[in-house]
């Protein structure tokens, strides 16, 4: 049974360390959050599985890191400073404010009055102070999605690389949107990560490729261990498309609040390299730029067939990192009655998202010899590289079981007297027990055997 509320969901990620309240000792900073100690491993491994498929499995996609930071002419002409903006109402009553398109009958969710002030835009931007010296204009913006590095970038990349069409450039990072109302845990929050692929084509072959990215990404969040059942692509209308995009298909995910976007991929056409290029004229593109703030680059790539210089289309697989955590945990929260008719709570994530691979823990933690070779035994595991193997000598392997149930660790491993070869039965020496997660079943395998026995069935 997956989880149902997200009540269940937040309070595992704070009883755990996955996920708490941002600035929680003041009274918190609403729509921020901090990964704990095991939420930033989670985290860590989604965006590592992203980027393998993105980057490392294809030989057309190059990566990418750009300042967060971002020149407010880039935003100008990228449309962001004009349009970037959600609908805001007021409430006359209780003074509260609201983003217009989701309230509910058209009444203000705190006092219920229906005296709301008409919806007017909002710009989601963050501006901040650059330098020494607050002036008029000495701000940059937050960037409220990391593609705009992208399309800036390239020219850079392009020149450096010597890529041709069709090709992408991938980027992992922190995006920013001051969001009218925050809510649902970590799905809207004002400080986020994305993970964005530009994907760089031929006009005319640009439809191809959108649908072509869609059915990759769906196949992606299933590899992630989402069901089909539980996800579902969503054509948006075209009054719903933001405005540099062409099409858009939104992959929605049953996420405990509802059926929601997980992530975005868009058809931006030429929009962005188009306004970001200098003498639009020269390309016949339609942007309004100001010839006084124009950039200083022509994005173009030789067109593969003419090698005269085009200006590409893009397709944007845009996904949300924290929707993506919140999503994989939805999917893996499971609740069970066992056969003596106590529960458990286990978090049945695929193992390569799992924050702790291996715990090691030794059946006595007084017992010098036995802790000993525990560690030893996390040495082994560790020298495979698989990633985060815990020690762990609490004592109580009871409860170390249950913890690490509650935390979607794959495998435990016990070392006791047996393995010290101080049992009833010699046969044991060396050998230690293995436990899985979701099975519960316990086996004993030789010391010798235990890496390729793990890393089998982890990687
Ligand atoms: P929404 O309609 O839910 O506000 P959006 O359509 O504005 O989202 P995009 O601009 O397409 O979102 O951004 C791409 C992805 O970034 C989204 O699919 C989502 O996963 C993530 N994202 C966007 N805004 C937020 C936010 N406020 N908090 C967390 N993730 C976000």
């Amino acid at each position: 049974m997956p989880a149902t509320t997200m009540d269940e969901l937040v309070s595992l990620c704070k009883r755990r360390g996955f996920i708490f309240p941002g600035s929680d000792i003041y009274g918190g900073l609403q729509g921020t959050y901090d990964y704990g100690p095991l939420g930033v491993e989670l985290k860590n491994n989604l965006k590592a599985a992203w980027w393998r498929a993105m980057v490392y499995e294809r030989d057309d996609v190059e990566g990418l890191d750009a300042s967060i930071l971002t020149h407010r002419l880039v935003l100008r002409h990228s449309g962001h400073e004009a349009t970037f903006t959600d609908p805001m109402v007021d409430c006359r009553n209780c003074k509260s404010r609201w983003r217009a398109d989701q309230l509910k009958d058209n009444k203000c969710e705190k006092c219920g009055s229906t005296d709301l002030t008409e919806p007017r835009p909002f710009n989601l931007m963050f501006k901040t102070a650059v330098g020494p010296v607050a002036e008029e204009g000495s701000f940059a913006y937050l960037r409220p999605e990391t593609a705009q590095g992208i399309f800036t970038n390239f020219k850079n990349v392009v020149d450096s690389t010597a890529r041709r069409l069709p090709f992408g450039i991938a980027q992992i990072g922190k995006a920013f949107r001051n969001e009218i109302t925050p809510r649902n845990f970590i799905f809207r929050v004002r400080e986020f990560e994305q993970m964005e692929l530009e994907f760089f084509v031929q006009p005319g072959t640009d439809d191809q490729w959108h649908s072509q990215w869609v059915d990759a990404r769906l196949q992606w969040w299933r590899d992630q261990g989402l069901l089909s059942e539980n996800l579902q692509a969503y054509h948006q209308a075209g009054d719903e498309l933001a405005h540099y995009a062409k099409a858009c298909v939104d992959i929605l995910y049953k996420f405990p609040h509802g059926l929601e976007e997980l992530e975005g991929i868009a058809n931006r056409t030429d929009f962005d390299l188009g306004s970001h290029t200098r003498s639009q004229a020269d390309f016949g593109l339609s942007a309004n730029v100001d010839p006084n703030e124009d950039s200083t680059a022509k994005l173009t790539i030789p067109h593969p067939e003419t090698q005269k210089p085009l200006v590409p289309f893009v397709i944007e697989p845009s996904a949300g990192v924290d929707r993506g955590v919140l999503a994989v945990l939805t999917e893996a929260y499971t609740k069970e009655t066992l056969e003596n008719g106590s529960e458990r709570i286990v978090l049945k994530l695929k193992p390569h998202l799992a924050p702790i691979k291996v715990a090691v823990l030794p059946l006595a933690r007084n017992k010098p010899e036995i802790v000993e070779k525990a560690k030893a035994v996390k040495n082994l595991l560790m020298a495979t590289g698989i990633g985060r193997i815990f020690y762990e000598d609490t004592g109580n392997i009871g409860k170390g079981y249950r913890r690490h149930d509650e935390v979607g660790t794959p495998f435990c491993i016990t070392v006791d007297f047996d393995t010290l070869g101080r049992g009833d039965d010699p046969s044991l020496t060396d050998t230690v027990t293995v436990r899985d997660r979701d099975t519960m079943s316990q086996v004993r395998i030789p010391i010798n055997e235990l890496a390729a026995y793990i890393r089998e069935r982890l990687v």
